[in-house]
């Protein structure tokens, strides 16, 4: 493809995707695709001879675009708001049409510095004091995994460099909630400590962890010559949204020398407003923490943001630099790939960078305003209609809500929830996410996609009422026809 093809190609996918964006609302929301559906679609073999994109492009339509779940959609509901704001899109795109790889500070200088000036403009966007440095990683997954590692590191005095996890003597810690995200467990595993020694703390009726419960599991461990050694603590869980009292917790790592990690990958966002800072009051006693600007804030994917006090500590951990990395630069700037995991780097700052210009920290502040109002209406709503509950608290803008139609329990009641809204994701109206709270099924609805007004979360709720009924009928207690 020449450069003068790809423009032609280029200006018909900017078009595709403006007319997609534009008319999201007219398609359904779950993709219909049945499993292998997409797949049978396409040849099973890669093509002898180029094709035109022309012909590719048919190809966007008619295979494609029916394996799509539209994220974007204003009556998505599930699992967390993904935005993709348009202006982030563009900085992706240029990200890859420059087609550099960030290896070092010298293999793309502004690479690493629009990285360091997103990062520091996220950190006074978060409210966060200036003893904090961040970097762009790929996912919340990764950078939960490298907080453990130099969670790990620090417990140790740098085993690493000795006989590793191995030859610990006394086996190291790691305590969490039951509510805390999988990546988090996965973290845990990976980084050694194997899972006899992850700890799951009691959480309270708001499915936030119990500070006193916490310092109880760490007292047993030390008087059993055990090594605590990481907390991690969820501002916003997955599940509900619940917050971890990090103040509190903090009180308990601090004087002991316990790593505390701070995932705030969903709620982080909201941090970008004054009046909801105090859902994390004690975060700067933290050593780490997460939020993933690819989420609610409009990041496309991926950009997670991994905060820590004591880069120091981290690059120490994380660096292994090979002599044809090193170049006379080394000492005067950074060299991110000592931050994190991988050595090729991804321009991710560009998106961020792009989206916080674009939109402005006041346009950015407002739409999420606009969502937790939404988010407030419809947890409002809920409760006034008969046999609807909301199950948790809505500090965000995630609300958790249950039909409880009378004289249906247990696994009846698990029946109907996962019926009805299997039968509203597949409508194409609205999407939504069923899952387990306290051993029971319910339905998240999670709002704040960009394009989400009052008017779809209306539409929504009638929809949920509409599709009770439904349900009702085609699987009513003790007639099921299994
Ligand atoms: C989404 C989420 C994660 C996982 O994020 P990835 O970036 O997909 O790894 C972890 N923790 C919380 C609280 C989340 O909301």
């Amino acid at each position: 493809m020449t450069p003068e093809e790809f423009r032609k190609a280029g200006h018909q996918l900017v078009d595709w995707i403006a007319d997609y964006r534009a008319r999201v609302e007219e398609r359904g929301v779950m993709a219909p695709a049945k499993p292998g559906e997409i797949k049978a679609q396409l040849p099973p073999n890669p093509p002898i001879k180029g094709e035109s994109f022309d012909v590719i492009y048919e190809d966007i339509d008619r295979v494609v675009m029916p394996g799509i779940t539209n994220w974007q959609h204003p009556r998505f509901f599930g699992y967390f708001p993904s935005n993709a704001l348009l202006a982030s899109v563009l900085g992706d795109f240029l990200s890859t049409g420059l087609g550099i790889i960030g290896l070092a500070w010298q293999s793309s200088p502004a690479l690493t510095e629009l990285e360091e000036v997103a990062t520091e403009w996220m950190r006074q966007m978060l409210g966060l004091s200036d003893s904090w440095s961040g970097v762009i990683q790929d996912t919340a997954s990764t950078s939960t995994l490298v907080a453990l590692l130099c969670a790990r590191e620090k417990t140790t005095n740098y085993g690493v460099g000795r006989g590793g996890l191995q030859a610990e003597t006394a086996p190291l810690i790691v305590y969490t909630t039951a509510h805390s995200h999988s990546s988090v467990e996965k973290a845990a595993l990976l980084a050694g400590f194997g899972r006899d020694h992850i700890r799951v703390v009691p959480h309270d009726t708001a499915f936030a962890m119990r500070p006193y419960a916490l310092d109880a599991l760490i007292q047993a461990d030390l008087a059993a010559g055990h090594r605590p050694c990481a907390v991690v603590a969820t501002t916003g869980t997955t599940t509900s949204t619940a917050l971890d009292p990090l103040a509190a917790i903090a009180r308990i790592t601090k004087p002991r020398g316990v790593w505390l990690h701070v995932d705030a990958a969903m709620a982080g966002s909201a941090m970008i407003l004054p009046e909801c800072r105090f859902m994390w009051d004690g975060v700067e006693d933290a050593d780490s923490l997460i939020v993933n600007a690819h989420k609610w804030l409009g990041a496309a994917f991926d950009c997670s943001l991994y905060f820590v006090r004591d880069a120091e500590h981290l690059v120490r951990v994380m660096s292994t630099t090979p002599s044809y990395l090193q170049s006379a630069a080394d000492g005067h700037v950074k060299n991110y790939r000592d931050w994190g995991l991988p050595l090729g780097r991804r321009f991710r700052a560009l998106k961020l960078w792009f989206l916080i210009r674009e939109q402005g920290v006041e346009g950015l502040q407002a739409r999420l305003r606009r969502d937790l109002d939404n988010a407030a209406w419809l947890a409002d709503e809920i409760p006034k209609s008969a046999g609807w509950k909301v199950l948790a608290p809505v500090p965000l803008q995630t609300v958790c809500a249950r039909h409880e139609p009378a004289g249906l329990t247990d696994d009846d009641l698990d029946r109907h929830t996962q019926a009805w809204a299997a039968q509203l994701n597949q409508s194409g109206g609205a999407y939504v996410t069923p899952a387990i709270l306290d051993g029971r099924w319910m339905v998240r609805i999670s709002i704040g996609a960009e394009l989400t007004e009052r008017r779809h979360v209306e539409e929504l709720w009638a929809m949920m009422q509409k599709t009770v009924v439904g349900a009702g009928l085609l699987d009513p207690p003790g007639e099921r026809n299994e």
